[in-house]
C-alpha cells in the first residue's frame, strides 16, 4: 500500500470528542452498504481484525469487544441473584446475548434491533457474534425498542441497552431512547429489584452529558453504578457503564450496586469462557479517581 492509496476509516464527532479524529487503517473492506437506518461498515484491520462501524462510528473489533460486551452484562448480571429474563436492546451484533449464553441463571433473551440488516451483516461477517443470534433461548424482535418498551407485557430481570450513541445522547429529544418517560415505562416492564445498565462515555469523554445520565438515573432508578473498562479501539480508549437498580419505591440513601450479589470467582470466570469480569474486577471497575466520587457520594 502507497500513502496515496492507503484507504483510512475516519471518526470524529463534535459533540463527543470537539477537535479530535480517530483513524484506523483500512486493510480490506467486507461491506459497505446504507441500511434503511444507517450506513453499516465492515473492515479488516491489522491489530484489531475484524471491524463493524456504523454511520462512521466504531461499535465493535474482534480484537477487544470482548471487554465492552463482557462489563455491560455482567455489571448488571451479578448485581441480581436470579436474573432469569433480560431485555438486550439493540445489540444487533449478537454480543451482549452471547455473553448472556455463558451464565446458566439466565432462562430466556428478547432483543429488540431496529435494523435488521446490522444482524445479517454480523451473521455473515462477524459470526464471532452474530452465530448467537439464532440460539434457542434468544428471541429476536426487528423494531424500535421506545415502542416496544411503551407496549410490551412481559417483565424482565435485567435491560441492557446496547445502542448506538446517538440513541443515548440525540439532542432531538424525539430520537432519544432515553427520554423523559424512560424510566417510568421502565418500571413497567421490569420486576422489582431489576437493573439496567447502558454504555455512557469515559469518566473523561463528555462529563456534562454524562452528570446528566447519572442525575436522571439516579431520579428514575434510585440505586445506581458507574464502571468503567479500557477499550483500546473506542475513542479515548475507554468506555463507562451506568447500571441501577430499578424498585418501586426510590431508595433515597442512594446506596451504589459496586459490590456483586452474584459472585463469579476467577477460576468459575475462566470456565465460563470470560476474559475480563469477575468479582473483584465489578469492584475494580466502580472504583474511581478521587474528583469524580463526588457524583456517587452516599446522602
Ligand atoms: N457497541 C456499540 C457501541 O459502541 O455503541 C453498540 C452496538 S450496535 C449493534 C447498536 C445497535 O443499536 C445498532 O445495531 C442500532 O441499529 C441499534 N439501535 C439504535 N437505536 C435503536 C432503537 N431505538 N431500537 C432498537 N435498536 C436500536
Amino acid at each position: 500500500m502507497t500513502e496515496e492509496t492507503k484507504a483510512w476509516h475516519v471518526e470524529e464527532c463534535d459533540v463527543d470528542y470537539p477537535g479530535q479524529r480517530f483513524l484506523m487503517l483500512q486493510e480490506e473492506v467486507l461491506c459497505d452498504i446504507q441500511s434503511e437506518f444507517q450506513n453499516i461498515k465492515v473492515f479488516k484491520h491489522k491489530k484489531f481484525n475484524t471491524v463493524l462501524a456504523l454511520d462512521g462510528c466504531v461499535q465493535v473489533t474482534t480484537y477487544d469487544e470482548f471487554l465492552y460486551q463482557e462489563m455491560l452484562t455482567y455489571l448488571p448480571l451479578c448485581s441480581v441473584s436470579e436474573p432469569k429474563k433480560v431485555l438486550v436492546v439493540g445489540g444487533g451484533d449478537g454480543g451482549i446475548v452471547r455473553e448472556l449464553l455463558k451464565d446458566s441463571r439466565v432462562e430466556e433473551i428478547i432483543l429488540v434491533e431496529i435494523d435488521k440488516k446490522v444482524m445479517e451483516v454480523c451473521k455473515k461477517h462477524i459470526p464471532s457474534m452474530g452465530q448467537y443470534l439464532d440460539y434457542k433461548k434468544v428471541k429476536v424482535i426487528v423494531g424500535d425498542a421506545k415502542e416496544y418498551i411503551k407496549t410490551c407485557d412481559d417483565k424482565f430481570d435485567v435491560v441492557i441497552l446496547d445502542v448506538t450513541d446517538y440513541a443515548i445522547s440525540d439532542s432531538d429529544e424525539e430520537n432519544q431512547l432515553l427520554g423523559k418517560d424512560f424510566y417510568s415505562q421502565l418500571k413497567q416492564i421490569m420486576n422489582d429489584g431489576g437493573v439496567i445498565s447502558y454504555q455512557a462515555f469515559s469518566p473523561y469523554q463528555n462529563n456534562d452529558l454524562l452528570k446528566t445520565e447519572i442525575e436522571n438515573m439516579r431520579a428514575g432508578a434510585g440505586m445506581i453504578c458507574y464502571g468503567y473498562v479500557p477499550v483500546p479501539s473506542f475513542p479515548n480508549g475507554m468506555i463507562g457503564i451506568l447500571f441501577g437498580r430499578i424498585t418501586k419505591e426510590i431508595d433515597k440513601t442512594y446506596k451504589r450496586l459496586d459490590i456483586p450479589v452474584f459472585k463469579i470467582s476467577p477460576k468459575k470466570a475462566k470456565d465460563m469462557g470470560l476474559r475480563c469480569y469477575y468479582d473483584r474486577y465489578h469492584e475494580s471497575s466502580c472504583t474511581l479517581p478521587l474528583e469524580f466520587c463526588s457524583w456517587f457520594e452516599e446522602n
